[in-house]
């Protein structure tokens, strides 16, 4: 959990910093989702460029992947808003699930389609909760791939 700063002593740095924080990559919870749509026998694309930078992305099928971390992305089982400065947290967080949904519009609007799982699902060692989202991965991948 990140130390809550109060916005006077936020340099540029340090708001870039949270900036990057929003969509870091590779993250412990992003790896583990990786290999495990890899065991299961997808096949993806990292680092493409497209809006919202999606963590993993299946070309053929146009299907790009999120991994959304609980509090950066306000998951609705662990977002937490700290206490200190909470207005200030308050927006930011706000502006981060608007951002999201930006994203998710944007990329419907070129043929993409967004699935977005949260760092719990696949970060938490509840085998039951990874293997469901890797299934929700595959049937739509699997799906999107024969419509061509
Ligand atoms: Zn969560």
């Amino acid at each position: 959990m990140p130390t809550p700063l109060r916005t006077d002593v936020h340099t540029a740095a340090q708001r870039s910093k949270n900036m990057s924080a929003v969509r870091s990559r590779n993250t412990k919870p992003e790896l583990q989702f990786r290999h495990a749509l890899y065991a299961a026998g997808l096949r993806y694309r990292l680092n493409v460029q497209l809006p919202g930078k999606p963590d993993i992305v299946f070309i053929r099928a146009r299907v790009a992947v999120f991994v959304d971390g609980c509090f950066w992305h306000s998951c609705p089982t662990h977002s937490t808003y700290p206490k200190t400065n909470a207005m200030w947290w308050e927006r930011k967080l706000t502006r981060n699930k608007q951002r999201d949904l930006h994203v998710n519009a944007v990329l419907a609007g070129l043929g993409w389609l967004v699935l977005r799982v949260w760092e719990h699902e696949v970060g938490g060692g509840e085998q039951g909760d990874l293997k469901c989202a890797v299934a929700r991965v595959q049937a739509v991948v699997r799906a999107r791939s024969c419509q061509k």
